[in-house]
């Protein structure tokens, strides 16, 4: 059964078994996340390899997503691994201290005493424990516990509201970018970027590694959510990124900013992962929670291209079973009749031929009955456009390039299948024809809605849209 919503797997200690991962893909992950805040390059490359000879053997397209770690912005290291912090108690975050115990703790980003003040909001471990700062002394900052708690080592810090002024890019990550080209990734994310400049800055040192893969913004900053409409342009992908972003606009608001980040990128063109805690009970438990189905089914509802796994998949009891479940959800929530989202796109400006052509086949395959639209696409520019309205009809982009098969697995209602384009534009249609055909994809007198160039082979060059009747064979 075709599924239109992609899953992206995060890779992990749980999944480093080749049998497993093998499973993992055939129970339907179209991408991996390989979480650069663990492990050595040698471990990603190591996966990376791993999962390209998963899916040639299955033979399923499957994109790699390199996730660079962003700053880290931590507490240091305790004398005995953890405190109780009690609530009243006041506490110091100290730059200069070296190991921790129950009234001060080292910080790992050196900085965050000439980021807050007296009345700043610190919340430590994703929230779970929050301090008052009384007042900042040199590289001291006095605080009071409001919610207490146990705190262990290199636990994270936010500030609430915003205005850490940590990089985006940090010399890890600089690296990282290398590993990322070496292991040839289809996507970079960006973890914490505050503005399109932290997306440009990764991109031209992506490019600068020799890499093709495209950009992932993760929305996990206030300041994100203030530059929203300049990230999503300035990238091809941006990630809603549940779990750092409600520690710093409020777990309440989240929901509305998530179908308000789908929308926007929706009609800006770009592609929208939501991430983190999806399906989190499944770390130890074979079934998901009804709160969980309902998340992931409103995700799916809201227009997401991707649905992602973390933890549970990483290091879950259960990764099989909770892509396996992740799916079915997904499946189910896509028959809906409040699924058909933003139809009305005859009021979009575009300005490029192949975009036209794209547009019009979306316009052909919402007033008549077709089975399928058919881009024969060298970049899956064609592809994308034809899936950011949806109507219901799969797109099958059929290319000769295999970072385009990969990079396609993302989108949602696209089904990429790779096709030589090395004859005349007859006997390419031709060729599309027989392989959907063999598939069982159409059956003889289906109508097909097919987007191709003049020009075989020639990157932007779409400029036609025909209108196929499957023949008798
Ligand atoms: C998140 O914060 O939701 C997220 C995806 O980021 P990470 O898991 O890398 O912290």
């Amino acid at each position: 059964m075709q599924r239109s919503t992609k899953i992206v797997a995060t890779l992990g200690p749980a999944t480093n078994d080749p049998a497993i991962l093998s499973r993992l893909i055939a129970a339907g992950v179209n991408v991996v996340r390989l979480n650069f805040s663990h492990g050595s390059a040698d471990d990603h490359i190591a996966r990376a390899q791993m999962v390209r000879e998963a899916a040639a053997q299955i033979g399923q397209p499957v994109a790699v997503m390199v996730d660079l770690q962003g700053p880290k912005i931590r507490v240091g290291k305790f004398e005995k691994n953890k405190v109780t912090l009690e609530n009243g108690q006041n506490f110091i975050l100290d730059a200069a201290c070296e190991m921790g115990n129950q009234d001060r703790v080292g910080l790992d980003y050196k900085e965050l005493p000439n980021d807050v003040s007296e009345g700043s909001v610190l919340l430590l471990d994703d929230g779970r424990i929050v301090l008052d700062v009384l007042n900042v002394q040199g590289s001291a900052i006095h605080t009071r516990v409001r919610v207490g708690g146990v705190l262990s080592n290199n636990k994270g810090i936010n500030r609430q509201g915003g205005g850490l002024s940590a990089p985006a890019l940090t010399a890890k990550d600089m690296e990282d970018i290398k590993v990322a080209a070496k292991l040839d990734a289809d996507y970079v994310a960006v973890s914490f970027p505050k503005s399109s400049a932290d997306m440009y800055m990764a991109r031209t040192l992506i490019q600068a590694a020799g890499s093709k893969a495209q950009v992932v913004a993760k929305i996990e900053r206030t300041e994100a959510i203030a530059n929203l409409e300049e990230l999503i342009d300035a990238s091809d992908v941006i990630m809603v990124a549940r779990g750092d972003l409600a520690v710093e606009v409020g777990d309440a608001a989240v929901p509305a900013l998530q179908k308000r980040m789908i929308r926007l990128a929706r009609e800006k063109n770009k592609l929208t992962i939501t991430a983190t805690q999806m399906m989190e009970s499944m770390i130890t438990s074979p079934v998901p929670t009804r709160a969980e189905v309902s998340d992931v089914a409103n995700a799916v509802l809201d227009g997401t291209d991707a649905v992602m796994l973390s933890a549970e998949t990483a290091a879950g009891k259960f990764p099989i079973e909770t892509v396996e479940a992740m799916a079915r959800v997904c499946i189910e929530a896509e028959k809906s009749s409040d699924y058909r989202i933003d139809r009305d796109f005859l009021s979009r400006e575009f300005t490029r031929v192949d975009q036209s052509i794209a547009m019009a086949a979306l316009f052909t395959a919402n007033h008549l009955q077709v089975k399928a639209i058919v881009a024969l696409t060298q970049t899956g520019a064609t592809a994308l456009w034809t899936s950011r309205v949806n109507c219901g009809v799969p797109i099958y982009a059929l290319t000769p390039e295999v970072a385009t098969y990969r990079r396609l697995s993302l989108y949602r209602d696209v089904y990429p299948m790779m096709l030589a384009h090395d004859c005349d534009q007859k006997s390419l249609l031709t060729s599309a024809e027989l392989k959907l055909l063999e598939q069982g994809l159409v059956q003889p007198g289906d109508l097909m809605v097919v987007t191709v160039g003049d020009t075989v082979g020639q990157m932007g060059s779409t400029n036609t849209m025909k209108i196929v009747r499957v023949a008798q064979r």
